[in-house]
């Protein structure tokens, strides 16, 4: 790991150089909300935010991608500034599922040239319990560069071959550290205390939803409030689910498009005879903890929620992800 110091001025200087060398994506706040967005200058970046509505997952896996164009190589870099632990946690969970059987060209060929800046978080915002699934508020690994505001500056960690390429590429804006900053750094994060109501044991989850411990009127009430619009799911930075079909583009020329999925939608586990063996709300209530909560931990030793908090705040139905986990939790 390496560690180095850079001050407020030089971080936005530096971003204004990547948006000459690169495409840079970040937090801006357009119309009142903080979203990511590409960026043309740094003087738009926001650096005191929560999180962003969005995640910089759209960068990532993109929706409607045509899997054979993407094949050919990346022209320009692209640098996503400001993704917070939780994103960038889920990034990484999103890295091993498209490595699980195969590396997924699509994917990496475009993955393979992102760097994630990832800014650790001094506060739990609102909807956030990342605490509570170790998806943050800071990183102790799998990110490229993370920095920690330690007051005139930040202490960067860089931790991946792309991260010191970039340090050496941005060199005379970065600064060596010290002892004392990183005393800084380690208090700051001492400091941050996750909120009692955001609270639950993973692990208790864990066990009850595998031990069917909630009874069936608990996934009744949460089916009954549900719409099925699928936003909590494509919003979500760590959800991969997606289908592929092919469109005739003209004459000579097809595109095969990955779209996003959403297990939440009625045909989603619809099989081509028709039969479909998560046919009501109910069960696909349950299929959603049980991936998120059990099977993915069990699969890549990390949770499929890293406790950003989105899908509770864009839910019509007011299908309280965390509420009703912090429920799944007192089962017993
Ligand atoms: S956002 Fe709410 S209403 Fe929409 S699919 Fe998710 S749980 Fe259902
Ligand atoms: S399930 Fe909800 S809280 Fe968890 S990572 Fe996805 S959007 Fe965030």
């Amino acid at each position: 790991m390496l560690e180095k110091y850079i001050s407020k001025q030089n971080l936005k200087k530096l971003l204004g150089r990547v948006i000459k060398n690169s495409t840079l994506v970040a937090p801006v706040r357009p119309y009142g909300e903080v979203l990511f967005e590409d960026v043309k200058f740094a003087d738009s970046i926001v650096f005191d935010f929560e999180n962003a509505l969005n995640s910089p997952k759209d960068w990532v896996l993109l929706n409607d991608e045509d899997l054979l164009e993407t094949a050919s190589p990346q022209k320009k870099p692209l640098v996503i500034f400001g993704a917070r632990a939780c994103d960038t946690k889920a990034i990484g969970l999103l890295d091993k599922f498209f490595a699980r059987t195969f590396k997924d060209p699509a994917y990496f060929k475009k993955r393979d040239s992102i760097l994630i800046i990832t800014l650790a978080c001094e506060n739990y915002g609102r909807n956030c319990f990342c605490g509570s699934v170790d998806g943050g508020p800071y990183l102790t690994d799998g990110f490229d560069i993370q920095l920690t505001d330690i007051g005139e500056g930040y202490f960067l960690e860089a931790a991946s071959k792309k991260a010191e390429g970039f340090i050496k590429r941005y060199s005379g804006l970065i600064k060596n550290t010290g002892a004392a900053q990183k005393k800084l750094k380690e208090d700051n994060i001492k400091n941050i205390k996750q909120p009692e109501e955001a609270r639950f044991s993973l692990e208790n989850v864990y066990k009850n939803i595998g031990e069917e411990k909630a009874p069936d009127a608990f996934w009744k009430d949460l089916a009954q409030r549900c719409q099925s619009c699928g936003g909590c799911l494509l919003i979500c930075p760590a959800c991969s689910c997606f289908y592929v079909t092919d469109k005739k583009i003209s004459a000579k020329k097809i595109a095969r498009m990955r779209s996003l999925d959403a297990c939440y939608y009625e045909g989603f586990s619809r099989m081509a005879g028709g039969y479909n063996p998560v046919a009501t709300r109910s069960l696909m209530m349950r299929r959603k903890f049980y991936h998120k909560l059990v099977q993915q931990l069990d699969e890549f030793n990390q949770a499929g929620c890293t406790g950003c908090g989105r899908c509770n705040e864009i839910c019509p139905g007011n299908v309280n992800w965390l509420e009703s986990i912090k429920r799944i939790d007192k089962y017993v």
